[in-house]
């Protein structure tokens, strides 16, 4: 198996059978360790020990969809909605600024409030205060026309999941008015139009086989992504999938491997899902080839609300307060936090550091 790593890292592909053989060997803690430190290889190679760091505003958690996992969907009723206004999501950005990020995600429910014109004027407020910031958007499916408005007022990168690739898959987790077709459409649309953009799946969502997964890897080499987002499944118990398990934490931090040698300069969050389900997930991620993290700066009055699974953290060491904190706990596993837009680098103009 050691061998098919190996191979990864030099030719940066695998076949789909030999994807599959890999990933059925996930459980396997020798091979873990191998691919770990393959993969911090690469990653000290292009970013050295830094890690990014995005602040995270979750602006609203309206949305009109119903994803059969998400604790924001549609029909969940039992829940407090909020929409942050203007002024709110600015001062934010102005705690952000103050506390050292350079990158800011705006990110919500589809919010048909949130319309082309009210995001291009805070987009543009937001570059005219802060221009030597980067602004992350990720809310959902909207049309081509719209992604280019959103662009054009000074949007730099998008998050979109494609979630899954397989359609049928994607069909269980999803009401038929979604698709795993429009969801690669947008993403396609969205790298055409110039956005650093950013995929990725959940781990273990109902129904998910280690052949999804395989496809999963096979669709993103093909994307190609700026940035990869790899998070565990949770549950939420009032979502219809409350009875599900949560997604395992050895098999994201096995994944963040593989992506980190598939796509060697990419933007690797060790995102807050897996920081839920493992108190050291962040580290862990890290130590797997993750390069970004991403503290909410939400007010904290609202943090509760933007509940997609249970538990999430939303206090502490994840409040953009407890900066200081993931800081130091970054620092003890031998990296540090950069004071940095955090752009994915250009390939062809990679110079490792
Ligand atoms: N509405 C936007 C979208 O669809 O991309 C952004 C918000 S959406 C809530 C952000 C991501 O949260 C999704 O892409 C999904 O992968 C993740 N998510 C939602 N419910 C989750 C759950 N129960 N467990 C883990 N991740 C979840």
């Amino acid at each position: 198996m050691k061998s098919l790593i190996d191979q990864l890292e030099q030719e940066q592909a695998l076949s789909r059978e030999n994807w599959i053989r890999l990933l059925t060997n996930h459980a396997n803690l020798d091979l873990s360790e191998y691919l770990f430190a393959r993969a911090r290889r690469v990653q000290n190679r292009y970013f050295g020990h830094d890690i990014y760091i995005r602040g995270l505003i979750e602006f609203t958690n309206y949305c009109k969809n119903n994803c059969y996992y998400c604790g924001i969907r549609r029909d969940h009723s039992n829940m407090h909605r909020y929409r942050l206004d203007k002024e709110t999501i600015l001062s934010c950005c102005s705690t952000g600024y103050a506390l050292g990020f350079r990158t800011f995600v705006l990110q919500g429910g589809e919010d048909p409030y949130f319309t082309d014109e009210c995001l291009t004027d805070l987009i543009r407020t937001i570059k005219g205060d802060y221009p030597d910031c980067a602004i992350t958007l990720s809310i959902g499916e909207r049309d081509r026309k719209s992604y280019q408005l959103l662009f054009d007022a000074g949007a730099d990168r998008y998050l979109l999941r494609h979630e899954t690739f397989d359609s049928e898959h994607y069909a269980s987790l999803h009401p038929a008015e979604l698709s795993a077709a429009n969801r690669q459409q947008c993403l396609l649309d969205l790298k055409a139009i110039g956005f650093q953009t950013g995929s990725g799946f959940m781990v273990g969502s109902p129904g998910q086989s280690l052949e999804n997964i395989a496809d999963d890897l096979l669709f993103l080499k093909r994307l190609n992504p700026h940035m990869v987002g790899i998070g565990p499944f949770i549950p939420h118990q009032d979502t219809p999938f409350r009875d599900y398990p949560a997604g395992p934490v050895p098999l994201t931090l096995f994944l963040l491997g593989l992506v980190r040698l598939m796509l060697p300069t990419v933007l690797l969050p060790a995102t807050t899902a897996l920081g839920t389900m493992d108190p050291n997930g962040r580290e862990k991620g890290i130590l797997a080839g993750a390069n970004v993290v991403m503290p909410n700066l939400s007010p904290l009055s609202v943090r509760k609300d933007y509940a997609l699974y249970d538990n999430k953290i939303c206090t502490g060491e994840e409040a953009a307060e407890g900066l200081l904190n993931l800081k130091k706990r970054i620092q003890k596993i031998g990296y540090q936090i950069v004071i940095a837009r955090g752009d994915a680098p250009e390939t062809s103009s990679l110079e490792p550091k």
